[in-house]
């Protein structure tokens, strides 16, 4: 792209034999792409010779151009381009595309240097690292490589999967976060930047089966060398590990799993037999937490793959990249010493994670759901209709700003509620922020339904088309649901937070 050129030299170039055009104030030479051109020859044919700045942008996006800047062969004299060019770790410009607490001039009480620091390095590796492998996972629906595992050890992003904790204390982070700084706001900066990568199938591959589960080893273990080890083996990526308690007969309502764990006679080990339905990462887990019937009740065991765990591919939808896993124990054996807490009573293991399950999915959702309000604003800034564009529309407006409006809310509510974790002990989390974290996320997915709701109507044909413009819209239309349903579905979450503010009601009121 070396040369300088006139719209005059431009405006020759105007045949199938040398066509030229102008996008931002550059010259594009289309002569070879006329076949390979996705929208067909004619529509190129139309623009030959002509600025197609405002045609363009009605309908792509600046990735596109960047895809095909080989075919840039110049720029116009006297001109400079107008359209941002984001680099990897940017902040965005466009209202509301960010937090509060990273838009420019604006300040926030929750935030210190810290936070900002981890922010600034780990949206460079999200964005140079782990988005292009998480379109291309999202795409062909295969797990995620060994090669980004051993880049998210290298920097210890797979260990801040697990939030704040002992395992953390030692290891620098990345933007040079000491590990004993990472906090409950830490966190919820890294479920954020990784819902950027925007491929939802391929953000449940990326390890969810191991951010809930291995807490669960991490704190119940009975045998403390197991737990390390253990540990070792998955936050150093050579093995992977998944929750799997849910069944064909019992979700919501765990309380009704078949699976047996019986033991030997000896009392040695534990016999599994049964089965489990949609289990995340269950495709390439080595360990598998999982719920068991036990004699007097419900116990959890960590059990390893063997010849007799049987593995097999669901598909739902969103992307097979998330590895959702319909699972066969068939006389599974185990040694005891792998059971996590105490015999029959399983469920306070089972328990313990779940507030830090839900609030991460609740940063995801609320993430995603500022993500389609970006893109939503550009392209209605973008697209005209009816000769002006979609933005001069009072009633598209009215949809942005209830767009805005649910997230910014819910983003308030979310810093408001990781305030109180980082202030808390873990007994006070779990006595008095189950009700309040099941209500955010709950309330939430609710949001989440407006907004992608509203979004695609903003983007037409094109917020139901898998690529192209409206790619974002569309996939956040067919996957919220999956925030809505996993870790506990809405009206489960809801009413438990309503049983917990029953539970703390004034006796004198009654
Ligand atoms: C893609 C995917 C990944 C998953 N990953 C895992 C995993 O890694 N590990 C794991 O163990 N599980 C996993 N699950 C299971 C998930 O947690 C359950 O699907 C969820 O808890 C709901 O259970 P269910 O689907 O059996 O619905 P059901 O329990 O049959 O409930 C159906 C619906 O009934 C309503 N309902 C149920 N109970 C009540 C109530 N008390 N009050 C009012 N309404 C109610 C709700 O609307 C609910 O959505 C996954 C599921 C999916 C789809």
């Amino acid at each position: 792209m070396s040369q300088t050129l006139t719209r005059a030299e431009v405006a020759k170039n105007n045949t199938e034999d040398s066509l030229w055009c102008i996008i931002d104030h550059k010259v594009y030479d289309l002569t070879d792409f006329l076949d390979a051109h996705p929208g067909g020859s004619v529509v190129l044919q139309q623009i030959a010779g002509q600025d197609a700045t405002s045609a363009f942008y009605n309908l792509h996006r600046q990735e596109v151009l960047q895809k095909y800047a080989s075919l840039c062969i110049g720029v116009l004299e006297g001109e400079k381009p107008e359209v941002i060019d984001p680099k990897p770790g940017d902040i965005s410009t466009v209202p509301y595309a960010e937090p509060l607490w990273l838009a420019p001039a604006f300040k926030s009480p929750y935030y210190n240097e810290s936070h900002h620091k981890l922010q600034r390095a780990f949206r460079k590796f999200v964005d140079q690292d782990i988005y292009p492998e998480a379109q291309a996972k999202e795409e062909d629906g295969t797990y995620i490589s060994q090669e980004l595992v051993d880049k998210m050890v290298a920097n210890n992003s797979l260990a801040m999967r697990l939030g704040p904790g002992k395992h953390l204390n030692g290891l620098t982070l990345p933007g040079g976060v000491k590990g004993e700084e990472f906090d409950y706001f830490h966190d919820l900066i890294v479920a954020q930047e990784l819902s950027r990568a925007v491929a939802r199938g391929f953000q449940d591959g990326n390890m969810a089966g191991m951010m809930i589960s291995l807490t669960a080893v991490r704190q119940w273990a009975n045998d403390s060398a197991l737990r390390d080890r253990v540990t070792e083996e998955c936050l150093g990526g050579k093995k992977f590990m998944c929750l799997a308690i849910t069944e064909a007969f019992a979700g919501s309502d765990v309380a009704g799993i078949r699976t047996t764990a019986t033991k030997t006679e000896d009392g040695k080990h534990y016999i599994i037999s049964g089965t489990k339905k949609w289990i995340t990462n269950g495709m390439f887990a080595d360990y598998f937490v999982t719920g068991c019937k036990t004699e007097k009740g419900f116990s959890v065991i960590l059990v390893p793959r063997d010849d007799n765990v049987e593995t097999k591919r669901i598909k739902t939808s969103y992307s097979t990249a998330a590895a959702t896993t319909f699972i066969q124990f068939d006389h599974v054996k185990v040694p005891v010493n792998h059971l996590l807490g105490k015999e029959d009573q399983g469920f306070i293991v089972i328990m313990s994670n779940f507030n830090h399950e839900r609030w991460a999915m609740a940063c995801s959702v609320i993430r995603w759901m500022r993500t389609v309000v970006e893109e939503c604003l550009k392209w209605t800034h973008q697209r005209v209709v009816f000769g002006k564009p979609l933005i001069t529309q009072p009633v598209i407006r009215q949809k942005l700003a209830k767009m805005i409006s649910l997230t910014e809310a819910c983003q308030s509510w979310l810093e408001s509620i990781t305030y109180q974790m980082n202030q808390m002990d873990y007994a006070q989390q779990s006595k008095l922020l189950g009700g309040p974290i099941g209500l955010l996320k709950s309330y939430a997915t609710r949001c989440a339904h407006d907004v992608a709701d509203d979004a695609v109507n903003i983007f037409g044909g094109r917020g139901i088309t898998q690529s192209g413009m409206g790619r974002v819209v569309e996939q956040f239309h067919r996957t919220y649901k999956f925030d809505a349903i996993l870790g506990g579905a809405e009206e489960v979450l809801a009413d438990l937070g309503v049983r917990q503010a029953m539970k703390q009601m004034p006796k004198a009121m009654l």
